[in-house]
Formats: structure tokens, C-alpha cells, sequence
């Protein structure tokens, strides 16, 4: 047997695992002498050994993995070279946020720290132009300012060793980004919309005035007008589409074959026993080669993918697979974290994962048809009707979880505020006019914050504030879930994927109304009016966000083409986290109960009534 010299993978795995950590790292305050190297590598390199009884001894084995890293790129430029916003990086580095952690695990409170300290420089997008407005009148929910410029980050609780790559987040963010993503996974991409016309020139000839063909505008020699770069993104869209479609197609119908593959090993061993099952293996094996055309080293490699393939769709369902960034190849490919715990992780995922497909993309189960799987949905209407479970039980709908408070329990999602017209006719007291309106040329809405043009049209709109939100886009629901609390705070909402310090988290929509008293309401106010937003019956999922005494969002006004909204805004929160706001002194003055947020700094821990 030859040396086992770089096992296949082993060293791209340590490379990759240590290139993450120390790209998380300030990899210049763990090591002061880099700085004196002119092209600074790491070199890592394994060796096995044996660690029983008498291994003093025993001669080490040969190299399995051996692999550098560079590290010129991963070095992080110091405080004083930062571009943007100096003052945030020097509040960062000041002894009360580093007093603020008392972790027992010392590795990931050094990575935690420096985490927050290289992201630390972007802050609050919006208030590098201005600070957020913040509204300071009476509320029954209140919108909190924090005096803290940079709160500490959470930490996701799965990162228990520091050095493991977390190919498994990164291949579960993967799939949630995937489902709440733009691309339409319904077989249609590919049957109906994708037509490429092939190009005969003869008939351009004959016909100067027919429509460009969608390979004349890939061509250079063709006039690039609007229409023609029209045409072209939506051509590319439809490749692109398709193309998507494709992928998740080949990876369901290779996870299938795998299990075909084995079935026909057991058919066979069943049908011929005194041929023994190593031997039927081997027999179909060859078979499949012949048939694929392939050598038994590529079928055998393709083999050990599409098992892992089969591994994930077991544990997570066809919708892990369907939604799958490219991150499932390099998960498949080397298992790194491919254990026990991943699977019992996966499979809590499977019904939320099923959620989150049937509602948003209504079709995608017919893909499944390919292989022979049922294509019904099982889980329909608005994404947060549907209230799941983090220990992967069967989610419930939402109207559900409130029925043993009121019978009568409804609520209608939706995207834009209503004005109720009982209270304020056609009025909207949400109106903010400009302060300087002589300013404003041609009827232009002019953004408080950044001081950039408003407009729901592309070719006007110059202020990305919260782009997700306001703009010319239409408003998608985010990857987030309302989910039932293991701590007996009912419902709550966890990001799915992690929301940038900044990031808007959604505007708080509902009726907006007055008058109305003795309820959950937030009573909100602009220089000409107050008002409240109601989210009782009609809403979205803002609604469902908990307090906390230490939240991870907060609510914010900006004003949208001279009307005020009220936008969620997170500070900094990462995939998995449930996301929370601080609701108030005003809220809990009038409340019988006790915050259960679990904070340290908890206000309200006990109600002394
Ligand atoms: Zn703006
Ligand atoms: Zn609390």
C-alpha cells in the first residue's frame, strides 16, 4: 500500500477551516510579528500518531495533509486605517464593551470579540449619513433609543469548537437564502419559458425588420439599444431560471438513484442467494458503470456525493435538496461536521424547510413528480400563518396557538398599512411634509436620512435606506418564521439567515387608527398628528416579535415620499437568533406579569403588585 499521503480532501478541509477562523480573527492582535514578514504563509501540516500506551515511541506516521495558507489577504487593517467612520472603531475597542464579556470559553470569546470589532466599522447603515429619528412621544409601546453604539453580537449556539468550519450553517443559511431567494422553482422555468431561436442568417436576410434574436444580443456587432438590453436581462433571467431548475433536478434524481442502487443490490442478493451481497454489489456496480459509460473511479466519486445527497434529503426531506445552495456540494463532498448531530439538526428542519417552500413557491413539490414523490402541498397560505417548532414538531396554524384566549382569534397578513377610514377619513396622519419644502423642485421627495431622491421608480430612486423595503421592489416576505417559544413566551420570530447591524427587519404595519385604549397598540406622533398602528387583526409579522430587556432590534420612524413609517431595524443579528424588541416602560406599566427575556439586565423580572 502506497504512503497515505494527502488523503483526498484533508488538506482543503484544514485549509478551509483555518482560512474561515482566522478571516473571523484578528489575525494581527494574535500574532504582533506577522507585521514583519514580507509575504506571510501558514503552513499546517497532520501527521497521524498513536496516543495509547507506550506512544512515546512510536515513530510518527507518514504526511496525510500538508497545505499553506496565505495570509496577506487575511490580514485585518489595523483601527487607524479604517475608511469609514473612525469614532465607531474607537468605542469598539474601549474597556466597557470588553467588560461586557464573561464567557467560560475563552477561544470564542477572542473570536467573538474580534468578530464585532471588524464588523464593528460598518454600524447602522443609515447613520453614517444622519442619526435614526427616533420618536420620543408618549407610547404604549415604546420605541427605544440605545444609548450603546455597538451591542455585542449574538453568538450562534452551535459553534462549540472554534475550528470546525461551520459548513452545516453555511449549507442551512444556504437553503433558506434559496427559498426566500427571487428564482421560481417550478418545472414551467424550463418546459415552457427557456426557447433559444437558432441563428440563421439567411433569414435575417430575408427579413431585416424581424425581431432580434436572443443570440443576436449576445453578439457584439449588435446596436446595444434599451430595448435590445431589455430584452437581453430577460433572457438571462430565463437561462438563469432554468439553468437553477436543472440543478435541483440532478440533485433529487441522484440522491434517487442512490437509493435505486441499493434496492437492486437487495432484490438481486434475494433473488440469487448463494451469490453474497459484497459480490452483487460489485456486480451492479459495474453494471451502472457500463450503462453511465464512466470508469468505476468516476462513478465511485460521483457515488460518495449523491450518498450524502441522499444523507441530507433523508434527514431534511426533498426540499433541503430543491433549495440547496452550492454549499451542499462541498458539505457532500467532505463531510466536514457530516455527523449525528448534523443529521438530528437537519431533521428539525425538515417540516419548517417544508413551510417555507410550500408557501412561497407553491409549485415546487411538482419537480418532485421526477421521482415518483407526491407532489401535494401540505402547508398553504401565507408563510406566518403557520407557527413551527425549533425541536422539529409538526407546526401549527397560527390561529391555533391563540384559540384558548379567544375563540374568535383572526388576523389578516398584510404588506401595507391600512388607513382605518372610521378614525381619519381619507386622511393619513403619517403625513411628514418636508421641512424645507421650498427646496424641493418638481413634486421630488427628498430623503430625510441620506438626502438622496425618493421615488417608487427605478430610473429616480437614489435612496437605499432599506432597500428591501421602500423602492421600486415589492416587498417579499423575509426569511424569517413565527415560531412557538420554548420558554413559554408564546410565539416569537427567528431569523433565518443573519440581518446586518442596520438591516431593516420590516416596517410594523397594521391599521392605523386612534382613540383606541387598553389594548396592544403603539401610539405613534409626527409634528401634525398622532396616531396609532394596530396590529390586533390585521398586520404582519412584526407583530409577533417579543420584548426583551436587552433586544437585538428596534423599532425607528423614516419617512417614505412624505409619509412616516415605522421600520424594525436590527442590531446585528445572527441566523437562528429570535429577534426581539424593547416594548417599553409605558407597556409594562399597565401589565400584570413578569418579562421573561432572561437577561441579566432584565427590568421587569419581578412585578411587585
Ligand atoms: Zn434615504
Ligand atoms: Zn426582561
Amino acid at each position: 500500500m502506497a504512503a497515505i499521503e494527502e488523503v483526498e480532501g484533508l488538506s482543503e478541509v484544514i485549509g478551509r477551516a483555518i482560512q474561515e477562523h482566522l478571516e473571523r480573527s484578528n489575525i494581527n492582535i494574535a500574532w504582533p510579528q506577522i507585521d514583519n514578514l514580507v509575504r506571510p504563509i501558514l503552513r499546517i501540516e497532520a501527521f497521524l500518531e498513536d496516543a495509547g500506551p507506550g506512544s512515546d515511541l512510536s515513530p510518527r506516521s507518514e504526511r496525510v495533509a500538508s497545505r499553506t495558507v496565505e495570509l496577506t489577504d487575511i490580514m485585518t487593517p489595523g483601527p487607524s486605517r479604517s475608511p469609514t467612520a473612525p469614532h465607531q472603531v474607537h468605542e469598539i475597542a474601549s474597556p466597557s464593551f470588553e467588560t461586557q464579556s464573561h464567557s467560560s470559553d475563552s477561544n470564542e470569546e477572542i473570536a467573538d470579540i474580534s468578530d464585532s470589532r471588524r464588523k464593528g466599522t460598518s454600524g447602522l447603515r443609515i447613520s453614517q449619513h444622519q442619526t435614526i429619528q427616533e420618536d420620543h412621544s408618549e407610547h404604549q409601546r415604546q420605541m427605544q433609543v440605545d444609548t450603546r453604539n455597538f451591542p455585542k453580537r449574538k453568538k450562534v449556539m452551535s459553534e462549540k469548537f472554534v475550528f470546525q468550519p461551520s459548513t452545516l450553517d453555511k449549507l442551512i443559511i444556504g437553503i433558506w437564502e434559496q427559498i426566500h431567494g427571487s428564482i421560481h422553482l417550478d418545472p414551467k422555468a424550463i418546459f415552457d419559458q427557456f426557447q433559444i431561436a437558432p441563428l440563421e442568417s439567411s433569414d435575417i436576410a430575408h427579413h431585416p425588420a424581424a425581431e432580434t434574436t436572443t443570440l443576436d444580443l449576445l453578439s457584439t456587432n449588435v446596436d446595444k439599444t434599451p430595448d435590445s438590453f431589455s430584452q437581453m436581462n430577460v433572457f438571462c433571467r430565463k437561462v438563469t431560471q432554468a439553468s437553477r431548475v436543472c440543478r435541483s433536478i440532478e440533485m433529487i434524481v441522484q440522491a434517487r438513484w442512490i437509493e435505486l442502487f441499493e434496492e437492486q443490490i437487495q432484490i438481486r442478493t434475494a433473488a440469487v442467494a448463494d451469490l453474497s451481497a459484497t459480490k452483487h454489489r460489485k456486480a451492479v456496480f459495474m453494471e451502472a458503470c457500463q450503462d453511465f459509460g464512466w470508469s468505476e473511479k468516476e462513478l465511485r466519486n460521483k457515488m460518495a456525493i449523491w450518498r450524502g445527497y441522499k444523507e441530507v434529503k433523508d434527514a431534511a426531506g426533498w426540499a433541503s435538496l430543491v433549495f440547496a445552495g452550492m454549499g451542499i456540494y462541498r458539505f457532500c463532498k467532505y463531510r466536514v461536521g457530516f455527523d449525528k448531530d448534523a443529521m438530528r439538526r437537519l431533521r428539525n428542519l425538515r417540516k419548517r424547510l417544508e413551510v417555507a417552500a410550500d408557501t412561497l413557491h407553491p409549485h415546487w413539490r411538482q419537480l418532485l413528480a421526477i421521482v415518483g414523490e407526491h407532489a401535494t402541498v401540505q402547508y398553504s397560505g401565507h408563510p406566518h400563518e403557520w407557527v413551527v417548532f425549533e425541536d422539529g414538531k409538526d407546526p401549527i396554524p397560527l390561529r391555533q396557538t391563540y384559540l384558548d384566549h379567544n375563540r374568535f382569534f383572526a388576523f389578516e397578513h398584510i404588506d401595507e398599512s391600512i388607513i382605518d377610514e372610521s378614525a381619519w377619513g381619507c386622511e393619513d396622519p403619517r403625513w411628514m411634509p418636508q421641512p424645507n419644502t421650498i427646496a424641493r423642485v418638481d413634486g421630488r421627495y427628498i430623503c430625510a436620512s441620506c438626502g438622496e431622491q425618493q421615488s417608487d421608480d427605478p430610473k429616480l430612486n437614489a435612496c437605499f435606506c432599506f432597500p428591501s423595503l421602500f423602492g421600486y421592489v415589492k416587498r417579499k416576505p423575509p426569511p424569517i418564521q413565527v415560531f412557538r417559544t420554548p420558554d413559554g413566551k408564546n410565539n416569537g420570530l427567528v431569523a433565518l439567515t443573519s440581518f446586518d447591524r442596520g438591516m431593516a427587519i420590516g416596517e410594523l404595519v397594521g391599521l392605523i387608527t386612534k382613540g383606541v385604549s387598553g389594548r396592544d397598540v403603539m401610539d405613534i406622533s409626527t409634528p401634525l398628528a398622532n396616531y396609532q398602528v394596530w396590529q390586533e387583526r390585521i398586520g404582519n409579522y412584526t407583530r409577533f416579535a417579543n420584548h426583551s430587556c436587552k433586544p437585538n432590534a428596534q423599532s425607528s420612524t423614516f419617512t417614505w415620499l412624505d409619509t412616516q413609517r415605522v421600520v424594525i431595524v436590527s442590531k446585528g443579528i445572527e441566523a437562528g437568533a429570535e429577534i426581539t424588541l424593547d416594548y417599553g416602560d409605558k407597556y409594562w406599566a399597565g401589565l400584570d406579569k413578569a418579562c421573561l427575556c432572561g437577561e441579566s439586565c432584565c427590568r421587569y423580572r419581578t412585578r411587585d403588585r
